[in-house]
């Protein structure tokens, strides 16, 4: 993914719920508010589980697509995934990237609940970029992806196996994007088009004819160690409700830190796409207020490696996305 614009950081003034003010990560939530007398369980995420989960992507080496690690992880998740629901599908796409490299793309697909027509749309890339070019030594090899491409999955992973055991009240459906990192290095519009080549399939190319969700949420680097997160942009033009939602969500249960109420970049990632095909979808994605290219310091280069992933990062993230999807509809 890639910025097209920085915005100087800016703090965004945010009114607070009162009632939600209690700040504490418990292992089950419960909603208090005073007018609903249903009480929604949330499980608990459990951060060794997805650490484990991007270790494992992380193995096979880098998963970059046309490679035998890609197709390796491919299987892995396939079989990850048919675990835990029978709704699963493989998406297989030819595309060409901007390098004139044709590629077998596999959007990898799981639903839960399908009858359910109020749904929510979770996703990730899974693929890793061909290239470390943001690192200064051996910017043509190509980096581990632990965060860029693996936390997303392995939270994902994590995510979907609650999801499994207690079915929140609205449907879900989980996509892995393929191809989303093999994209033209630098800015300006003409490299735009060049990354989300799976998620941009998707959206010619729905899964099923009438394919909608009420809102999706998009997880990209999410396990670096002492990662923010920040408002993204087109995130805030096409889903302000929903961002909203998810950072008070976040300060609620105790992750100030992490869920920063202020205006990060706007950056051209999966989202982007799946917004413009109607479902309205946030951008979960670090960024760095320090480095000039406003992403984390390993994004793109080969530190991007097990040893910049926290299980502390990876709890916030997930135990945010729980509260949000198991909260949903119970008022
Ligand atoms: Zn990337």
């Amino acid at each position: 993914m890639k910025f097209v614009a920085f915005i100087t950081m800016a703090a965004i003034a945010v009114t607070f719920n009162s009632c939600g003010s209690e700040s504490g990560k418990k292992d089950v939530q419960t909603n208090s508010q005073a007018e609903s007398h249903q009480q929604v369980l949330v499980p608990e995420f459990n951060a060794d589980s997805a650490y484990v989960y991007i270790q494992q992507q992380v193995d096979f080496g880098p998963r970059v697509p046309n490679s035998k690690a890609h197709a390796q992880c491919a299987d892995f998740l396939l079989s990850y995934f048919q675990k835990l629901t029978p709704h699963v599908q493989i998406q297989n796409g030819q595309v060409q990237t901007y390098d004139k490299t044709k590629i077998n793309l596999k959007n990898i697909i799981a639903s839960f609940s399908p009858e359910k027509s109020r749904r929510i749309l979770l996703f990730a890339h899974w693929d890793t970029r061909p290239w470390a070019d943001q690192d200064p030594t051996d910017q043509s090899k190509p980096n581990l992806g632990a965060d860029d491409g693996g936390s997303g999955v392995g939270v994902l992973m994590e995510i979907a196996r609650h999801i499994s055991v207690s079915e929140p009240l609205f449907g879900i459906d989980i996509i892995l994007f393929d191809a989303e990192d093999w994209g033209k290095k630098g800015g300006g519009h003409e490299s735009e088009d060049s990354y989300c080549l799976g998620a941009q399939y998707w959206v010619k190319n729905p899964h099923l004819p009438s394919y909608s969700a009420d809102y999706g949420i998009l997880l990209d680097l999410v396990g670096g160690k002492n990662s923010q997160f920040r408002l993204e942009g087109h995130s805030m033009n096409y889903a302000s409700f929903l961002q909203q939602k998810i950072w008070k969500t976040a300060v609620n249960i105790g992750y100030s830190d992490y869920f920063l109420f202020q205006q990060g970049g706007y950056v051209i990632d999966d989202h982007y796409y799946v917004n413009q095909a109607g479902i309205p979808s946030v951008n979960i994605i670090a960024s760095s207020a320090t480095t000039a290219n406003g992403f984390p310091k390993h994004w793109h280069t080969h530190e991007d490696n097990m040893d910049v992933i926290d299980r502390k990062t990876l709890k916030a993230v997930g135990q945010t996305v729980l509260h949000v999807i198991y909260r949903e509809g119970s008022i």
